[in-house]
C-alpha cells in the first residue's frame, strides 16, 4: 500500500527510521483553561500568561501545561531546526499527529515546506484529539459525517488541499471520563480505518490508578471489526510510571496493537501539578530507563514486533532552541541507553524502521 505524505505517496520501503507521533506545529494552549486551578500555587500563577524565559523555564518544566507560551509551538524555523537534526542523525519520517482543534487547521498548508527544506518525509493526520479541542462541527455531526471528513482528507486532501492525510488521529480519550463525544469520534475512526487501510491511533494519558481507557478504546475498535495491526495506542509509557497500570502495555501488545513509547525525553515531573488537586493525586513520567525497562520486559514476552518510538515533543522547552532535547533525541541519545540496557543497539531498527513499516503497509 503506498502512504501519503505531505508531498505525495511513497513506498512502505521508503518510510526509513520512523517517529510515530510528532506534533510540528501545535497549539496546546487550550489546556492551560483546563487544568489550572483556584486553588493552585501562588508561584505557578506567574507563568500562566509569560513568556517561557531562561529564569523561568525551570518553574515551566515542573508544569508545562500551566504555560500558554509554552504550548504554542507555531515558529517554521524552529521546526525546521529540529527536522533538519533528526535528518542528520539519520531519521527520515515524521508522524505528525496535530489534528484540527490541535492546530491542524492554521498550519497544515506549512507542512509541505518543511518537509522539502529538511528532507524529511512527513504523515499528516485526520481526527480529533480529546472533547475540550474538538472544533464546533464535531457536536453536532453524526459518525457517519465525520467519518466521511475523515476519508475526504485522506483520499482527496485536508481542507480543500492537495495535502492528504495519511493516519487517523491521535483520537483523544479524556483522563478517567471517555466521553459520548469522544466514542462518536472513535467509532468514525473505525469508519474511516476500514474504508482507507490507514493506521489508527489513540491517545490516552492520566487515567486513574488501575483504570487505563485504552481498553476500552481497543474494545470498541475489535466490534467495528478494525484490523487491530493497524492501530497503535499512543503515550504506553506513563502506564509503566504506574504501579497500579503496569501490566497494561503488555496486555494490549496481546490483544494485536501496537504500542508506542512515544514520550522518549520527557523526564521531569510532568503534569504533576495538573493533578495534584484530582483524587488520584500526582502523576509523574517515567525516565527514559524506565521506559526501556518496560520496553525489555515486552522483548522478553515476545513482544518486540509490536513496539514503536517517538517525542510526541508538544512543549516549547523540548526543542532545542529552548535548551531541550530535541527531535534527534532517540537516535543521538537514547540509541546509549539500550545499549546500557543491555537490549543492545540493532533493536531501534526494528522498533524505528521495520514496524513502523509493518504498521504503515
Ligand atoms: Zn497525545
Amino acid at each position: 500500500m503506498k502512504i501519503n505524505t505531505v508531498l505525495g505517496q511513497i513506498a512502505p520501503e521508503d518510510l526509513g527510521s520512523t517517529l510515530v507521533h510528532e506534533h510540528l506545529f501545535v497549539e496546546g494552549d487550550f489546556f492551560v483553561d483546563l487544568y489550572k486551578r483556584d486553588n493552585m500555587e501562588e508561584r505557578y500563577k506567574e507563568i500562566l500568561d509569560a513568556p517561557l524565559t531562561l529564569e523561568n523555564i525551570g518553574l515551566v518544566a515542573r508544569a508545562g501545561l500551566y504555560s500558554a507560551d509554552n504550548l504554542l509551538l507555531v515558529e517554521p524555523y524552529h521546526c525546521l531546526h529540529e527536522l533538519q537534526a533528526f535528518r542528520r542523525a539519520g531519521g527520515a519520517t515524521v508522524v505528525d499527529l496535530t489534528v484540527d482543534g490541535l492546530g491542524r487547521e492554521k498550519h497544515f498548508q506549512r507542512l509541505p515546506k518543511v518537509s522539502k527544506k529538511s528532507g524529511v518525509n512527513i504523515i499528516a493526520p485526520t481526527g480529533y484529539y480529546i472533547q475540550p479541542s474538538h472544533p464546533a462541527n464535531v457536536a453536532h455531526q453524526t459518525v457517519e459525517e465525520i467519518a466521511a471528513d475523515m476519508i475526504r482528507d485522506i483520499e482527496e486532501g485536508i481542507h480543500g488541499s492537495d495535502i492528504k492525510a495519511g493516519v487517523i488521529g491521535e483520537i483523544g480519550i479524556s483522563p478517567g471520563d471517555f466521553t459520548d463525544e469522544e466514542k462518536k469520534v472513535l467509532k468514525a475512526s473505525a469508519i474511516a480505518q476500514k474504508e482507507t487501510s490507514v493506521p489508527l491511533t489513540v491517545h490516552t494519558y492520566g487515567d486513574p490508578p488501575g483504570k487505563w481507557n485504552g481498553f476500552e478504546a481497543i474494545e470498541i475498535l475489535q466490534r467495528a471489526d478494525v484490523d487491530l495491526n493497524k492501530v497503535y495506542m499512543s503515550h504506553i509509557d506513563w502506564t509503566v510510571a504506574q504501579e497500579e497500570n503496569w501490566g497494561c502495555a503488555l496486555k494490549a501488545a496481546r490483544r494485536g496493537v501496537f504500542v508506542a513509547f512515544d514520550e522518549f525525553g520527557a523526564e521531569w515531573p510532568l503534569w504533576s501539578q495538573d493533578h495534584s488537586s484530582e483524587p488520584w493525586g500526582y502523576i509523574s513520567a517515567p525516565t527514559d530507563l524506565e521506559r526501556i525497562k518496560g520496553i525489555k520486559r515486552l522483548i522478553e514476552e515476545g513482544f518486540e514486533d509490536k513496539i514503536l518510538l517517538s517525542h510526541d515533543i508538544d512543549q516549547k522547552l523540548r526543542r532545542k532552541v529552548f535548551g531541550g532535547h530535541g527531535l534527534d533525541h532517540i537516535l543521538t541519545n537514547v540509541v546509549n541507553l539500550f545499549v546500557y540496557a543491555g537490549i543492545g543497539r540493532e533493536i531501534l531498527v526494528r522498533f524505528m524502521v521495520t514496524n513502523p513499516r509493518r504498521l504503515f503497509s
